[in-house]
């Protein structure tokens, strides 16, 4: 029997959450209404900032956080070579120049030295990525940021709900990114937000998702008036009752996700601990990891083979593994629109290299879990008898069930 492909990630949607969007389908605003408040605050209350700007996805509220800071032609802007296109074309938008800084190799999130390297007079603004999900160093970014007079900018669309020292992503940096695409931790079909405690910044993102328009159509039926300014060049980049409404409903959702997210994490962490063809991203103390990728370092030294020939093996065996990313400035617009020399960010290409996102989201059932366990220590360590394997992998189980027994 063929048995179904185990993504690497999916969205998660039940009766509540449609029953959510269909309500909106009744009222009368389908857009700019009552739910986009309500989802902001609530996102805003649950990260602990004062503002929140919902718009139509992460990439949109990146483009939004660097006009809102004023990103323009000839400005550079430092971002991590690992991480999504979106945070790089961002800056791009805008004009701006991104400037790729280098990894730590053991956590592969953006290195704070690495950052100060590319600090030039034209630095507007420094983005970090919390890459997989864990929080990027923010006490030595912060400094460095504010030692430059740079702004500080966290694209935390893998890390809603982790946390750095005991304070949530959101409330760590000047502004802070979030995505709600499918993929991610909690979904409003396409959906994004920026938050931040400046109310200056909130105002001016509102405008730029709204036409640069100084007010937006809920605003002015409550006040009873046709009349608007265009002030600025803006987008329509809003986000929808419709989508706020699903978004909300997910958000109640979030803790179950996060803990179900960390459960599988830590089976994973348990049944490839001692794995030889295998290492995992160091998680430093202090942070708790919201695990939006469970991404694994293979040691191709051990098994003889390459990165690709593994990921087919594990595609044909029913995994839907997948590979993030090849760093930015290795595609192709960016090869000929900034003609980056190779080899610039060399812990970024070493890693790649090795990566391999195995699946995991919060639907995952134990079956399922433990089918990835299974093909994975079979493909990566063919040497291990099938009894033995089976053993090992019972074994990480019982282990992870004494663990969350002990919480
Ligand atoms: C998903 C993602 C984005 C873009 O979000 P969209 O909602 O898909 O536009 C940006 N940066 C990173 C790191 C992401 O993972």
């Amino acid at each position: 029997m063929k048995q179904k492909v185990i993504p690497y990630g999916r969205p998660w949607v039940d009766e509540q959450d449609v029953a959510a969007a269909v309500e909106v389908l009744h009222s009368e605003w389908l857009t700019t209404g009552p739910k986009v408040v309500e989802f902001e605050q609530a996102v805003a209350a649950y990260v602990g900032v004062q503002a929140a700007v919902a718009v139509s996805s992460g990439t949109a509220a990146l483009h939004a956080a660097m006009d809102a800071i004023g990103v323009k032609a000839g400005d550079e802007v430092i971002v991590p070579a690992l991480t999504f296109v979106a945070t790089a074309n961002a800056v791009v938008y805008q004009g701006g120049r991104p400037v790729f800084a280098d990894i730590d190799p053991e956590t592969l999130l953006l290195a704070p030295e690495e950052v100060e390297k590319k600090i030039s007079p034209r630095t507007k603004a420094v983005i970090a990525v919390d890459y997989a999900g864990q929080p990027c160093d923010y006490d030595a970014l912060r400094d460095i940021a504010r030692r430059a007079g740079i702004f500080l900018v966290a694209d935390a669309c893998h890390s809603l709900g982790a946390e750095y020292h005991g304070r949530r992503v959101g409330s760590l940096a000047d502004l802070t990114v979030f995505s709600f695409h499918p993929v991610k931790h909690i979904t409003s079909g396409e959906g994004g937000m920026v938050v931040t405690d400046d109310p200056e910044l909130a105002a001016r993102m509102r405008r730029f998702r709204n036409h640069g328009l100084d007010s937006d159509h809920h605003q002015r039926f409550r006040e009873g008036t046709w009349r608007y300014e265009m002030v600025e060049l803006g987008y329509n980049y809003r986000l929808s009752d419709l989508q706020c409404a699903l978004g909300m409903s997910q958000l109640r959702r979030l803790p179950e996700f996060l803990a179900r997210r960390r459960e599988v994490a830590r089976r994973y962490d348990l049944a490839f601990e001692g794995l030889p063809a295998l290492s995992r991203p160091r998680v430093r103390e202090g942070v708790s990891h919201a695990y939006h990728l469970y991404v694994i370092l293979l040691n191709l030294e051990v098994g003889g083979r390459g990165r690709d020939e593994i990921f087919q093996d594990l595609r044909a065996a029913g995994l839907g593994v997948n590979v993030h990313y090849l760093p930015v400035y290795r595609h192709t617009y960016y090869q000929s629109r900034f003609a980056i020399p190779g080899g610039v960010c060399p812990l970024a290409e070493a890693a790649y290299e090795r990566l391999l996102t195995l699946p995991l989201y919060p639907a995952m059932s134990e079956a399922e879990v433990e089918r990835v366990i299974m093909i994975v220590r079979e493909i990566l360590d063919p040497g291990l008898a099938p009894a033995q394997r089976y053993l090992v992998s019972l074994t990480a189980h019982d282990e992870a069930m004494r663990v969350c027994a002990e919480k």
